[in-house]
């Protein structure tokens, strides 16, 4: 289709009309930063005028920056608990935002263990659709031909409660995926997925999954990208096909689907696809029966362009699993999102996983920076100290700081981003880290506090047995899929006799304890954990690794044998620098697995 070149942008020519219509915006929001981010905080100072938090802060209507800065504080989620809880609760006035509050969406970030809660309004999904619907322009950019096949992707829904005031609260996808912008999206030849509807809404992750994989697996000729939000979801998907492909095998071959799924919808739109295709099935078990998985991305869906995945921040230690199992494929890392709000998107989606920058659409929401480095670690921040979108510093690290439509104010998401360069006036921001994330796996995010009292709580299992942790330390162990966290014990045994064996062994503890031990970590870790265990199985059972006396201080040598400062050295609560691992595994006495679930329910504990 040809393209009015006066729409042609900066970025490059677009692929079709639409396409250089979204081009187009990105261009005038990125053009004007700052003019953009001065107005979106006007609209919504305006809209919230009239709300509880804006009057008590004494806002009186304003809906200049100045006064906005001068008033409001800098807040994070606990200091907002008390309006989520009245909101939750059915308080429907006006509390954070004039807008009726149309659900919450459940954050993977946890506060006292259970997800957060963040408030939304109905139109927060179109804010998120336009983000979505400048992905495809831009990859356009990059790799020609998408409207010529499909995208493989892997998408899934999770459980949703109620609040006691009766609001829903889901996470944000799910939102997305049953909303009407999802289920009823217009036809776009740049946008066609092998998994049907049906298939993704589906709430028993087993069945979603296996329909997802068997049409990915019929349309194997036309898939061009596959894809899942993070690294870790893909990955489970290849594990779901290493541990299924004879039934699907046996599917397509008789060209029927296992009764193993239930769902009528499911079952109902693959009786119009199946018809039985035993060269396929063969090509499936010749393929998967193979020892060598090495490239199977690529052998089975040969037409695949890249791999559309998450692959910045902690998802980036499973870059090399993905390159094994692909060949080598280019990993697409093309938006930065949150429950909170969705902020933007990378601009060269086909650049290496350690280029990736994301612009932050300036009409999302407004942004403001606070300085993040070890001199402003140390001193308390100060609320003058916070700078706007279009004034960040490039080569300089800020936490992100969030004013959205929804009615969160200041509010500090947790993010540690650096400022790589600028298209236009919209910088452009490297993923450094989550602030507080000690392990991760999948959506998890295990703080140290949280790991620090799970050790106290499993420990409890030793006590009349005379035995006590003397130091822990520990490790997202993704070599494996599904990754599982793994927890270095030094143990001290209090019997003489067990002292002198615990070289060997761990004394007179019996595995049935250690698993114990195990298992007790897992229930006290928060319900994000808990539910990637139980429901998403995306994490395997927690390991106890029991190290012989003496490693830690090992550890200690190691370190100041590197530079580090005797006075001030702490055992680390979790390592991932190669050296150090191996140390400690070469230490390991016995190790010990969790050896059943941790409870889990989508009902919040409190
Ligand atoms: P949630 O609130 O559960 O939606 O999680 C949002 C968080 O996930 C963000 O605040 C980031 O910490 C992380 N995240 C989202 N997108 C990316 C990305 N593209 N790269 C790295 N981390 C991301």
């Amino acid at each position: 289709m040809a393209v009015d070149s006066a729409l042609s942008s900066l970025l490059g020519p677009p692929a079709c009309e639409k396409d250089a219509k979204a081009l187009q915006l990105i261009e005038d929001m990125t053009r004007n930063a700052d003019a953009v981010q001065e107005r979106v905080l006007a609209e919504i100072l305006a809209q919230n005028a009239d709300t509880e938090y804006l009057r008590r802060h004494g806002l009186g209507g304003a809906i200049d920056r100045a006064t906005f800065k001068r008033k409001l504080p800098i807040i994070s989620y606990e200091d907002l608990q008390p309006e989520i809880q009245r909101i939750a609760n059915g308080d429907s006035s006006a509390i954070l935002s004039s807008h009726p509050i149309s659900e919450f969406l459940t954050s993977s970030g946890t506060s006292a263990g259970e997800r957060k809660l963040m408030p939304t309004i109905r139109e927060e999904l179109d804010r998120r659709q336009l983000l979505y619907s400048l992905l495809m322009p831009v990859m356009n950019l990059y790799v020609p031909g998408l409207d010529k096949g499909k995208g493989l992707y892997f998408l899934f829904v999770k459980s949703e409660t109620r609040t006691p005031g009766g609001l829903l609260a889901r996470p944000v996808l799910t939102s997305y995926y049953k909303s009407d912008h999802f289920r009823t999206r217009p036809y776009d030849p740049y946008n066609v997925y092998t998994s049907p509807n049906e298939a993704v809404l589906c709430s028993d992750s087993y069945q979603s999954m296996y329909t997802q994989m068997l049409c990915g697996l019929l349309e194997r000729h036309h898939v061009l990208r596959l894809g899942a939000v993070f690294a870790s979801g893909l990955l489970r998907a290849i594990r779901f096909l290493q541990l299924n492909w004879p039934q699907l095998a046996d599917d397509i071959r008789s060209g029927t689907l296992t009764p193993r799924v239930t769902d009528p919808g499911i079952r109902s739109v693959m009786d119009q696809i199946m018809k039985p295709d035993p060269d396929l099935a063969d090509f499936i078990t010749l393929e998967c029966s193979k020892d060598q998985w090495e490239g199977i991305i690529t052998r089975i869906w040969p037409k695949t362009k890249y791999l559309d995945v998450i692959v910045t921040g902690a998802m980036a230690q499973y870059i090399p699993t993905l390159e094994y199992y692909s060949g080598g494929l280019s990993m697409a890392c093309t938006m930065y999102a949150s429950s909170e709000c969705y902020f933007g998107i990378n601009l060269n989606p086909m650049c290496k996983p350690s280029e990736v920058a994301y612009t932050i659409m300036p009409n999302m929401a407004y942004f403001e920076f606070l300085p993040h480095g070890p001199a402003s670690a140390a001193a308390a921040y100060s609320p003058e100290m916070l700078v706007d979108l279009a004034d960040v510093e490039v080569g300089k690290e800020y936490e992100l700081v969030i004013t959205t439509y929804a009615g969160l104010y200041r509010y500090r998401v947790g993010d540690i981003l650096r400022v790589t360069g600028f298209h236009n006036s919209a910088p452009q921001f490297h993923f450094v880290r989550r602030k507080n994330v000690l392990l991760s796996i999948d959506s998890d995010k295990t703080d140290e506090a949280e790991l620090q009292k799970a050790v106290e709580n499993a420990s409890q299992n030793l006590r009349s047995h005379g035995a006590s942790v003397v130091e822990y330390t520990s490790y997202a162990d993704t070599r494996t899929i599904p990754g599982h966290y793994v927890v270095y014990w030094e143990l001290l045994l209090k019997d003489k006799d067990d002292a002198i064996n615990a070289n060997t062994a761990c004394g007179s503890l019996s595995r049935e304890v250690m698993g114990r031990c195990c298992l007790a970590m897992e229930e006290s870790l928060n319900a994000v954990y808990r539910q990637c265990r139980v429901a998403d199985g995306s994490i395997g059972p927690l390991e106890i690794r029991v190290v012989r006396p003496g490693t830690f201080e090992e550890l200690m040598d190691y370190a100041i044998s590197r530079g580090a400062s005797i006075n001030q050295y702490k055992v680390p609560r979790c390592v991932n620098f190669t050296p150090i691992v191996e140390l400690l595994d070469s230490r390991v006495v016995s190790s010990h697995l969790s050896p059943a679930l941790p409870h889990w329910s989508p009902e919040r504990r409190r």
